[in-house]
């Protein structure tokens, strides 16, 4: 068997050690002669499942007990409207508009309340999504019920690296962030998140989970049109098991979730994705514009690192020399074009070596 070193932005790499043990228990989880996915989420078995992944889930990013913690369906983008039918009350919502995926977040709340956008970071041509607006220029609303963020902007490689303090602005609204492809790779500052939501393909597990946590003073406020598997509070008095929810999924994350504990936890993994994205943005940064990276430095993705070749001819044979060495998924989203390598948690610092070993030959030899 040999594995890849997988680039893709998601459904993305999983640790290595957590694959070796789903499929040791496969066929029977810890002597219950059943495999995960068939039993009953009702179950003893699988109470205690859901228990350690919320218990890790809890630790690892220190959530507060004031806070719930959702285990849901639907993806990021079902939470797109999820998150107005809960939390809106038919009324306005702030949108910080840094990367396509926030901009989708807008669109779909404008079908459920007033959703302004309060910064954008569009720009002309090649300067478009590449920087972030300071949040000292928000034009934030007096009445807003949420200011959405997309943390982590997936597509144009864009993090937010502290998240903004909304009562400093003058501002009383809880922040909703959307950290789908950076949660767990770094801590969180309740004190300043009102909800923070997720899809867990890309840092957490299998596709299939979307990872609620939201603070408990703002459920209880759903639309009348909001439907009850999708009501927060309905979700929370459930136990996240109003509905079925994705059994197999939550096992995984428990899984990974143990497996970052053993890694030394988010701030042991927090400093080896630093070291990591460094060696690759230095890479493209050193390269004498062989390759290049458009973002604004201090709004760099640790995660997502789009960067385009000068000579965009080369791509096709840019990606054929990579997939021939085991370098896989790095064809940048189509919006956008040239590359993008996600280095999510699982991506090991050897294979961001592998890679920019191959940025610097593949350059030397077609330069
Ligand atoms: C991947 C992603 C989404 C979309 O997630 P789905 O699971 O397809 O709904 C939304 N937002 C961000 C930031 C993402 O990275």
């Amino acid at each position: 068997m040999t594995r890849v070193y997988n680039f893709s932005a998601g459904p993305a790499a999983l640790p290595e050690p957590v694959l070796s043990r789903a499929a040791a228990e496969m066929l029977d989880w810890h002597g219950s002669g059943m495999g995960v996915m068939e039993m009953s989420h009702r179950g003893r078995e699988f109470g205690e499942i859901l228990a350690h992944a919320e218990a890790r889930l809890r630790e690892l990013l220190a959530i507060p007990s004031s806070f719930k913690v959702l285990f849901m369906q639907g993806g990021a983008i079902a939470e797109n409207a999820i998150v107005p039918l809960n939390l809106s009350r038919g009324g306005v919502t702030d949108h910080v508009i840094t990367g396509l995926w926030s901009i989708k977040t807008h669109k779909e709340a404008q079908r459920y309340c007033e959703a302004r956008v309060v910064a954008s970071n569009e720009a002309p041509g090649e300067r478009n999504h590449t920087a972030l607006v300071p949040p000292a220029q928000w034009r934030l609303s007096p009445d807003a019920a949420y200011v959405h963020l997309c943390s982590n902007e997936t597509i144009n490689g864009l993090e937010t690296h502290e998240l903004p303090d909304l009562k400093a602005l003058g501002s009383d609204a809880p922040l909703v962030i959307d950290c789908s492809s950076h949660i767990l790779s770094r801590a969180i500052d309740w004190s300043r998140v009102g909800l923070a939501y997720g899809g867990a393909q890309k840092n957490i597990g299998p596709s299939g989970l979307t990872l609620v946590i939201v603070r408990e003073d703002l459920l209880g406020h759903a639309l009348p049109v909001c439907p009850s598997a999708f009501d927060y509070a309905t979700v929370a008095a459930n136990g996240s098991m109003y509905n079925t929810p994705p059994t197999w999924a939550i096992y995984i994350a428990g899984l990974v979730f143990d497996w970052i504990a053993d890694q030394g936890g988010v701030a042991a993994l927090e400093q080896r994705n630093i070291a990591k994205a460094r060696l690759l943005y230095e890479a493209i940064d050193a390269s004498g514009g062989w390759y290049v990276n458009r973002v604004a430095p201090g709004a760099r993705s640790r995660m997502n690192v789009p960067f385009f070749l000068k000579d965009e001819r080369l791509n096709d044979a840019f990606l054929a020399e990579a997939n021939e060495r085991g370098l896989v998924q790095l064809k940048g989203h189509k919006s956008v074009g040239g590359m993008r390598a996600s280095i999510y948690n699982a991506m090991p610092l050897e294979g961001v070596q592998a890679l920019v070993t191959h940025m610097r030959e593949f350059a030397a030899r077609h330069g």
